[in-house]
């Protein structure tokens, strides 16, 4: 690989995100196996087990993930499908959880290793999986989409970066031409009647009301209800975020958010999120 796409500078070069979820799978996957960073129990979603993947095929200016999502080669270790829900298993039966999670970087890059672990996980105690996802990969296979709708306890959590293609590339540094693929994916998910919900970096710091009302009517399109699902985000001062708003160019001294309104913030949209997707009537499509 001559030269792998890492953080957003300026004068960054555009790049297709398919080409690149390709050569970050070259890296990350091997066979049947994933690269993880973790495995840990976390507070959200009132307690879940989480694995942690490394390794995404955009470069938010926002990303929160530590530096393992530029530099997939030097971190994490790979993992059998077996392994990881071992690992899960192990940690839900300790803090007493029966949902768990695959999170951090782009977990839908390593098509064998997420069915194969998706089927343990349909065989298991464990009552929910939640995929959070950029949605590339299942926007541009129906069938990656198909094949993940057989399984009763996925609920695929989409995360929408942007409202216009200007503002998608500006953001994630991906050329503008892919900013509809996340907007397929919903629509495949919504053909196949898999459990979704959305989740949006509405941050008006990042994103003007003009953006914003743009992306709201977008999916609106999509299904008049959808909005139901809409998770908004504003941007945490983690250091890895600080650090790529900055090499990117931003201005990041304006996310140093006085803590308290970061909290109660936080509270509501977390709250939000478990009644939904922990819902025992799934909101229809
Ligand atoms: S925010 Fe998510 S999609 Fe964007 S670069 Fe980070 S891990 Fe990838």
């Amino acid at each position: 690989m001559k030269h792998y796409v890492r953080y957003v500078r300026p004068g960054f070069k555009q790049f297709d995100p398919v080409v690149l979820a390709r050569e970050t799978a070259r890296i990350v996957c091997k066979g049947n196996k994933r690269k993880y960073t973790d495995f840990v129990f976390d507070p959200e979603y009132q307690g879940i087990v989480t694995g942690y993947t490394l390794g995404c095929n955009l470069r938010c200016v926002f990303c929160g993930e530590d530096w393992s999502r530029d530099y997939p080669k030097k971190c994490g270790r790979f993992y059998f499908p077996e392994e990881v829900y071992k690992k899960l298993l192990d940690i839900g039966k300790k803090f007493g959880t029966n949902r768990v999670r695959i999170s951090g970087a782009e977990p839908a890059i390593g098509k064998a290793h997420l069915l194969e672990l998706l089927e343990y996980i349909e065989n298991s105690e464990f009552r929910i999986f939640v995929l959070e996802t950029n949605g590339i990969l299942f926007g541009i296979d129906r069938d990656y989409v198909q094949a993940i709708s057989k399984f009763r306890k996925i609920r695929v959590r989409v995360s929408l970066k942007a409202g216009t293609p200007h503002d998608f590339a500006r953001k994630t540094g991906a050329i503008p031409e892919s900013f509809n693929i996340p907007f397929e994916a919903i629509r495949n998910l919504i053909d196949h009647k898999v459990k979704f919900n959305l989740a949006a970096v509405t941050d008006p710091r990042l994103m003007s009301r003009d953006e914003r009302n743009i992306l709201l009517k977008k999916l609106k399109s999509l299904n008049p209800n959808i909005l139901l699902k809409l998770q908004e985000e504003i941007i945490l001062p983690y250091q890895a975020t600080l650090a790529r708003l900055d090499q990117a160019g931003f201005d990041w001294r304006q996310y140093l958010l006085p803590l308290p309104i970061v909290k109660v913030f936080r509270k509501v949209s977390r709250n939000r999120m478990v009644s939904s997707l922990v819902s025992k009537k799934p909101r229809k499509h």
